[in-house]
């Protein structure tokens, strides 16, 4: 028998301030293990259906008004975000929000707020040490002087502070240089390798598509088009709309209007 979805999104409408739709019936699924990417322009939904999976939508008036998510077998929807954490879901948010204040250390202290077993954590926290080096070099540093990679690296190790089964990861790429990116990539393959399982947002289609097995195209608060990232990358109007021709680190930042053939409309 297959095991069940670590996450089913199934049918998904989300409306903000009780009056702007802005997903429609979005369906998604992460199988336990996998990588899975969400790909689509600016405003196409990709935030907003994270918030949706980690329960954060009320904290931007946004409400789901149809479908479910099941989160490891449990509606999330009927489950508060703090649970969700202690479930072992985590999400590494846009823009990285680490607490600039605060040193190394003491951010990653925070990632484990809902855990109770210190030797656990400690774990964690070796196993973060362990996948992030230049982490470990500036642990007692305070984290707003650290650059816009580490502080993402931080981001992610934080994440990981609350030992989670699936990490939602909001644009991981964002305002950071190709090696930078390529390395930020390389300890998502690490970290899946050692058995969680990610789902990827992300504008760098290259990037997403070749560090997922599955990928989903967003667009208006649709999903327009699913299937095996390598089927995703070698598709003619995939290439042509969101991995700008040849160049690998072209993003979907730099598309100004994609029509989409009819028949890719679901
Ligand atoms: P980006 O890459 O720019 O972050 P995105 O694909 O993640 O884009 P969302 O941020 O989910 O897109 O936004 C989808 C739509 O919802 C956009 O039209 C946006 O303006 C709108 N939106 C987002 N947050 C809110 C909110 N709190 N209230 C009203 N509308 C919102």
């Amino acid at each position: 028998m297959q095991p069940a979805p670590i996450l089913e999104v199934s049918n998904v409408d989300v409306v903000y301030g009780g009056a702007i739709d802005v997903l429609r019936d979005v369906s998604l699924t992460v199988e336990e293990g996998a990588v899975v990417s969400i790909l689509g322009a600016n405003g196409a939904g990709k935030t907003t259906l994270l918030r949706a999976i980690s329960g954060l939508l009320s904290y931007h008036s946004g409400a789901i008004t149809q479908g479910t998510i099941r989160f490891n077998g449990t509606d999330t929807t009927q489950t508060d975000p703090a649970a969700l954490v202690r479930g072992r879901m985590a999400q590494v948010m846009e823009g990285r929000r680490i607490f600039a204040e605060l040193t190394v250390q003491e951010n990653l202290g925070t990632g484990a707020y809902s855990r109770k077993d210190r030797g656990e954590v400690g774990a964690s926290y070796d196993r973060v040490m362990e996948l992030f080096p230049r982490l470990k070099e500036r642990r007692t540093q305070v984290a707003g002087y650290m650059s816009g990679g580490e502080q993402q690296m931080l981001a992610i190790g934080r994440a990981l502070m609350a030992d989670p089964r699936l990490l939602l990861l909001d644009e991981p790429s964002l305002g950071l240089a190709p090696l930078i990116v390529e390395q930020i990539f390389e300890i998502v393959r690490q970290i899946n390798g050692q058995g969680t399982s990610v789902l990827i947002v992300e504008q760098n289609a290259s990037m997403a598509l070749r560090n997922s097995s599955f990928g989903y195209v967003m667009e208006t608060g649709r999903v327009i088009k699913s299937a095996p990232s390598s089927e995703l990358l070698a598709d003619d109007d995939v290439k042509a709309a969101y991995l700008g021709g040849e160049s690998a680190h072209t993003s979907f930042r730099n598309l100004k209007t994609y029509r989409r053939p009819a028949e890719y409309i679901v």
